[in-house]
C-alpha cells in the first residue's frame, strides 16, 4: 500500500491549488478524484470569472480575505502555468435610480476592502469604459483587477505541474471508507484500491459532507445551488470588453454578461438551491429570464449567437455562506476545505496557501526542495500562431499544421500532447485543449479526436468515454454487431 505525508481528496481549483501549493516541498502527496479526470465536479461549470473583492467583508468573512488574495496571485500562476487568463477589468452597473443606494454601498465595501483601483463612474465614463452597456445605464464602478480565466485549463496546469514536481494523481479514486489507526489513516477506494497518508485534505466541493463522515470530521451537510450560464459565438456582436455585472441580488452576484477568456460570450447564471447534486440540467424558462435579462445589459445579445447551455452546483454550507477551511476539531489528521461556493475559484490559489499554512501548524514539516522546479512544456497552441508560423512548423512537424477542431482551430499535436498527459476521455480533451468547445460542438471533429485518443493510448475505440465509466462514447464495431 502506498503511503503519503498527505492525501488529497478532489482535484477541482481546491484541490488542485493545495497539492501544487504542496509540490513545492519535500513531502510524499496524493490528490485523488472520483472522477476519470481533474476539474470535472464544480470547477468545470462556473463562470470562470476572477471575482474583485467587493461583494463580501473582508473583515468578516474569510472567503472574501482570500477572493482578494487569490486574484492577486493569478499574474504570476499565468507565466508559470500557461493558461487563458485576462484581467479585462469588471464594470458594476446600475439600470436604474432605484438601484443606485445598493450601487453605493457595494462600491464603499470594495473601498473598504482595499480594492486596487477600485472607480466610481459617471454615466460618460462607463460608455468611455464599455460602449456597447445598453442605454439603460445610469451609474456604475470599475474594478480594474478583476478578469477571467479558462477554469479548466487552470486547474489542469496546477495538476500537470503538480504531477511534474512530484504528486501522485489518482483518478477514478472514489474515497468510500477510512480508519485511522497510529499515525495513518488508510482510505479506501469504492474499487477497493487503498492508500495511505499522514493527513488527509477535504476538498471534495459538492460531496465534502460525505468525506468529512467517511474520515470521522464534523457533521454538516452541502446544497447545491445551482447556476444555468449559456454560451455564445466567438463572433457574437454582444461580446464586452469587460465582464459586466448588475447590483447583486440577496443570495447571488446576480446574472452577468462574461467576455469567456476562450473568446466566447457567456451569460447568466441563475441561482436557485436543489435537492439533487447529480442534477445539472439546463431550462427554457431559466434561458428566457438570463437572455431578457442580459439583452437589457448589453447590447447585440442574441439567441441567435447561441451555441451552448450547461449548468453548474455551487456547494454551499447553508446558514453559513462562508468558506469552512480549518483542522477538523474531531478527526486531527484532517483537514476541511468545504463550502467552497463562488468566489471559490478565485480564492483557490491563496486557499492552496491557507491550507499550507494550516498543515504546517499541524506539525507536517515544509522544507522547500532543493531541486529546480520542473517547468510545464509550452501549449503552442495554433490559434496563437500566424500563418507564417504555422508554415514554418508544418515544415518541421506536420501534426502541429493540421487542424482537427475547425470551430477553435487546435492542431493534432494539441490533442496528442492533452492524450500524452493523461487526458484520455474525450471531455478531458476538450477541456485541455478546447477541441470541441465551438459552433459545432464537436459535431465534426469529434470521431477524429477519439482515433486519435485511440491511437495514442491504446485504449480501443469501444472503451472511449465521455467522460469516464458508463458514458462509454461506442457500442461497438459495426461489423460485430449481430443484426437480428
Ligand atoms: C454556476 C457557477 C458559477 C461560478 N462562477 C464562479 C466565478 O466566476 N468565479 C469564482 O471564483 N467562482 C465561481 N464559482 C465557484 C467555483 O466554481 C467553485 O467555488 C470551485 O470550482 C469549487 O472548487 P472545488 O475544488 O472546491 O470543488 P470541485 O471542483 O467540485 O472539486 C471537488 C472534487 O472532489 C471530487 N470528489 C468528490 N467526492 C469525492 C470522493 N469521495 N473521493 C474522491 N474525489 C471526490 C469531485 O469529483 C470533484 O472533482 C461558480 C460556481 C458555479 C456553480
Amino acid at each position: 500500500m502506498k503511503q503519503y505525508d498527505v492525501v488529497v481528496i478532489g482535484a477541482g481549483a481546491t484541490g488542485a491549488a493545495i497539492a501544487w501549493q504542496l509540490s513545492h516541498y519535500d513531502l510524499k502527496v496524493a490528490l485523488v478524484d472520483r472522477c476519470a479526470d481533474a476539474s470535472f465536479g464544480v470547477s468545470k461549470a462556473n463562470s470562470g470569472i476572477v471575482h474583485g473583492g467587493f461583494h463580501h467583508s473582508a473583515d468578516s468573512t474569510l472567503k472574501a480575505k482570500l477572493e482578494l488574495e487569490g486574484n492577486e496571485m493569478f499574474d504570476a500562476l499565468k507565466s508559470e502555468l500557461d493558461f487563458e487568463f485576462d484581467r479585462c477589468g469588471i464594470l458594476v452597473v446600475a439600470y436604474s435610480e432605484d438601484e443606485l443606494p445598493a450601487l453605493q454601498k457595494l462600491y464603499e465595501r470594495g473601498v473598504g476592502n482595499k480594492v486596487p483601483g477600485i472607480e466610481m463612474c459617471s454615466r460618460e465614463r462607463l460608455f468611455e469604459l464599455e460602449p456597447k452597456l445598453s442605454d439603460t445605464a445610469v451609474a456604475g464602478f470599475f474594478v480594474p483587477r478583476g478578469g477571467v480565466i479558462e477554469p479548466y485549463g487552470y486547474v489542469f496546469s496546477l495538476v500537470e505541474s503538480a504531477e511534474l514536481n512530484g504528486v501522485e494523481f489518482w483518478r477514478n479514486f472514489q474515497a468510500a471508507e477510512s480508519v485511522h489507526e497510529g499515525v495513518f489513516r488508510t482510505i479506501t477506494a469504492a474499487d477497493g484500491r487503498k492508500i495511505q497518508a499522514r493527513f488527509t485534505v477535504n476538498a471534495a466541493g459538492l460531496y465534502a459532507d460525505e468525506v468529512s463522515r467517511i474520515c470521522g470530521g464534523e457533521e454538516f451537510e452541502i446544497k447545491p445551488r445551482k447556476g444555468e450560464e449559456y454560451l455564445l459565438d466567438r463572433t457574437s456582436p454582444g461580446r464586452p470588453s469587460k465582464v459586466i455585472f448588475p447590483v447583486p441580488t440577496p443570495c447571488s452576484k446576480g446574472m452577468l454578461v462574461i467576455p469567456t477568456a476562450g473568446g466566447t460570450t457567456m451569460i447568466g447564471p441563475s441561482a436557485t438551491m436543489i435537492g439533487d447534486k447529480t442534477e445539472n440540467s439546463t431550462t427554457q424558462a431559466e434561458r428566457e429570464i438570463i437572455f431578457e435579462h442580459s439583452q437589457k445589459m448589453i447590447k447585440g445579445i442574441s439567441e441567435r449567437d447561441l451555441v451552448a447551455a450547461f449548468s453548474g452546483l455551487r456547494p454551499v454550507l447553508p446558514g453559513n455562506e462562508d468558506f469552512f477551511i480549518a483542522r477538523s476539531e474531531k478527526a486531527a489528521d484532517l483537514i476541511q476545505a468545504a463550502g467552497i461556493q463562488s468566489p471559490g475559484l478565485t480564492a483557490s490559489p491563496a486557499i492552496g496557501v491557507y491550507v499550507k499554512n494550516i498543515l504546517q501548524k499541524c506539525g507536517l514539516e515544509m522544507k522547500e526542495k532543493n531541486s529546480p522546479r520542473k517547468i510545464l512544456p509550452p501549449k503552442n497552441r495554433a490559434r496563437e500562431l500566424s500563418d507564417e508560423e504555422i508554415d514554418k512548423l508544418h515544415a518541421d512537424e506536420k501534426l502541429a499544421s493540421r487542424i482537427i477542431c475547425r470551430c477553435e482551430f487546435i492542431s493534432e499535436a494539441e490533442i496528442v500532447a492533452a492524450v500524452h498527459r493523461g487526458h484520455v476521455t474525450l471531455d478531458g480533451v476538450k477541456f485541455r485543449t478546447r477541441a470541441g468547445m465551438g459552433r459545432c460542438q464537436g459535431g465534426f471533429c469529434a470521431p477524429k479526436i477519439m482515433q486519435i485518443i485511440s491511437r495514442e493510448s491504446g485504449i480501443p475505440m469501444e472503451q472511449l468515454t465521455k467522460r469516464g465509466p458508463g458514458s462509454e462514447l461506442l457500442a461497438g464495431k459495426l461489423g460485430d454487431l449481430e443484426v437480428k
